[in-house]
């Protein structure tokens, strides 16, 4: 809490006294010091990669380009790192987008088993890879719902991706579809994978909250994708949530509005 005293003298009129504005500045720290949070977390992100190409730039220059194994190791790694930073950016445009509510949500009808359909189909080929499973569950009463189709499949695509990463082979993969008691449509994708460790639950929708760091940046996470599933879900006037159990799998669930609520910025 902060109090600001400023005094006043109106003496024509015989009235002196002070005027204390108490201002709530808890809140305000809260966000600056989240703000100083993700812009050092943000440079963390962008200079790991960045330290890699150079080191290993150095390393060609000083003769490994010459070397018929290590050139071209050096350059796949070098391509690896570039293309996190890519991804990060890319990313982190998208973030800045949702939050500043620039992005319009273009609603339209749209078939849920179809969509779900279609997210099964762009990742049938890493499935495969993996000998996982994928199942799709549809609840009676699930037909058609009012939604921004770029967003929410961007939604899906985070999940499964996650599924997919952290699911070992052989596992399988669940896109659930149901209404729920009080009429919003509950989409959720379940997993047969390594499960989140209780102690983390809390901060998992948290920009750059990672359960394992150096484990999942290898596998090409950059720790941003819950939290934009999240701010996507959020824009449409929905929530999401994680369960998680240890070495069982992962339900991740969200619900969205069936209708169109007015809604207008992802
Ligand atoms: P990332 O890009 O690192 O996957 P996310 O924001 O999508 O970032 O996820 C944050 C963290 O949550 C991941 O790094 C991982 O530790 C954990 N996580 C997310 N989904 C799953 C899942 N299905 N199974 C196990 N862990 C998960």
């Amino acid at each position: 809490m902060r109090v600001t005293f400023t005094p006043i003298h109106r003496r024509e009129i015989g009235i002196t006294g002070t005027i204390a504005v108490l201002q709530d500045v808890t809140e305000q720290e809260k966000l600056e010091a989240s703000r100083r949070e993700f812009v050092a977390n943000v440079s963390h992100e962008l200079r790991t990669p960045l330290t890699t190409i150079k080191s290993y730039t150095e390393a060609l220059e000083s003769g490994a380009l010459e070397d018929k194994q290590m050139g071209p190791r050096f350059v796949g790694v070098i391509q690896n790192e570039t293309e996190r930073m890519i991804r990060l950016v890319t990313d982190l445009l998208h973030l800045s987008r949702l939050d500043s509510k620039e992005a319009a949500l273009h609603k339209e009808p749209t078939d849920i088993l179809e969509m779900l359909e279609d997210v099964e189909d762009r990742f049938s080929f890493q499935m495969k890879q993996k000998r996982i499973r994928t199942l799709i569950e549809i609840k009676p009463g699930v037909s058609t719902a009012m939604l921004d189709r770029d967003g929410i499949d961007q939604v899906l695509d985070n999940l499964i991706s996650n599924a997919l990463k952290y699911t070992p082979d052989g596992g399988t993969i669940t896109m659930g579809a149901a209404i729920t008691e009080d009429g919003m449509l509950s989409l959720s994708v379940k997993d047969t994978g390594m499960g989140i460790p209780k102690k983390d639950l809390d901060r998992i929708f948290e920009r750059f909250y990672r359960v394992d760091k150096a484990r999942t940046r290898n596998l090409g996470g950059t720790g941003l994708g819950l939290s934009i599933a999240r701010e996507i879900v959020r824009a449409h006037g929905g929530s999401i949530s994680l369960q998680s159990e240890l070495e069982k799998g992962t339900v991740v669930t969200f619900t969205l509005p069936l209708k169109d609520e007015g809604g207008s910025a992802t």
